[in-house]
């Protein structure tokens, strides 16, 4: 923290999406400073040219190491790309900041490692694949529905810049229900297939569909099937604002962690929550 108690926020990806719409919500916070922007696509330009004039007076830089020695931070809030949020938040980690990402499509074998180097630096870090509050309430919902329900499909529904499928929301929300069940899933006969891929990819006997569409911000389906009845959950972000609170919350409880927690889940049914 800085000499003022508040939280030191640097910001990847600062230029894109879901970063300007960080430096919105951090600016507008009294218990927060933004004090690093970094973007490899704005580098040089004013983060007030990109974002407006509620954003603070910085300099968009490309280096994320060289920002943070130059500029220290507690909690590195990442939204790049799957390629470079691993390296950013292992470089964040190396400098004693929390890394918080929110990028997704980050492998296990990344996170694992990154769970390690928290650890070994005893410094707290976060992989949130969804921040929006109604989305976890949505996952917890079909984890408890898993227990009595087995037969799931998901259907998740993104913009069509979307770099990866399937979400990493509906991968979670997979491995939840397969933790969950007590029954095992229905055998279903594999279908005579006349488009490759009409039954999407199975994960843990869950089969996910991902529709990628302009118009569509996030919105996902989890449909129960059981004897005679069907329970569907769904969740839909309207706006990337639907994502911040979760955002906020995750960068004032980063403190409080210990080690690299994976899901908002984590902090909001905590026993102590
Ligand atoms: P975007 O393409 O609009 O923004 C990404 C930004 O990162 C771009 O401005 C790009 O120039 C910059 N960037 C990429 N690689 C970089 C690097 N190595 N160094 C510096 N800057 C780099 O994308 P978006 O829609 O904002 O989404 C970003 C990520 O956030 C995606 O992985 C998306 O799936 C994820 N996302 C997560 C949540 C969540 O709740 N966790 C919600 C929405 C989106």
């Amino acid at each position: 923290m800085g000499a003022d108690d508040r939280i030191r926020v640097a910001v990847a990806g600062a230029a894109g999406r879901m970063g300007q719409e960080v430096v919105r919500a951090v600016s507008t916070c009294p218990d927060m400073e933004l004090v690093v922007a970094v973007d490899r696509a704005a580098t040089g330009q004013n983060l007030q040219e990109v974002v407006g004039t509620g954003a603070p007076d910085l300099v968009i830089s490309d280096k994320l190491g060289a920002a943070l020695d130059g500029t220290p931070a507690d909690v590195l809030v990442d939204f790049t790309q799957s390629a470079s949020a691993g390296l950013n938040a292992e470089s964040a980690l190396k400098r004693q900041v929390s890394p918080l990402i929110g990028t997704t499509g980050l492998d296990a074998v990344t996170l694992r490692e990154l769970s390690r180097l928290s650890k070994e630096l005893m410094v707290p870090g976060m992989y949130v694949p969804n921040f929006a509050i109604g989305a976890v309430l949505m996952m917890k919902f079909a984890e408890i529905a898993a227990k009595w329900l087995p037969d799931a499909e998901i259907i998740e529904l993104h913009h069509d810049q979307k770099e990866d499928a399937p979400s990493g929301t509906s991968i979670r929300t997979a491995e939840m229900i397969a933790a969950a069940r007590t029954g095992r899933p229905a055998h279903k006969p594999r279908p005579i297939m006349k488009v490759e891929g009409a039954r999407g990819g199975a994960m843990l006997d869950v089969h996910i569909h991902s529709v990628r569409l302009k118009g569509f911000i996030a919105h996902q389906e989890v449909i129960f099937g059981g004897a005679g009845e069907v329970l569907t959950i769904r969740h839909d972000s309207m706006d990337r604002k639907s994502f911040m609170e979760g955002v906020k919350l995750c960068i004032r409880e980063m403190r409080s962690l210990e080690g690299f927690v994976i899901g908002m889940d984590q902090i909001l049914f905590r026993e102590d929550g």
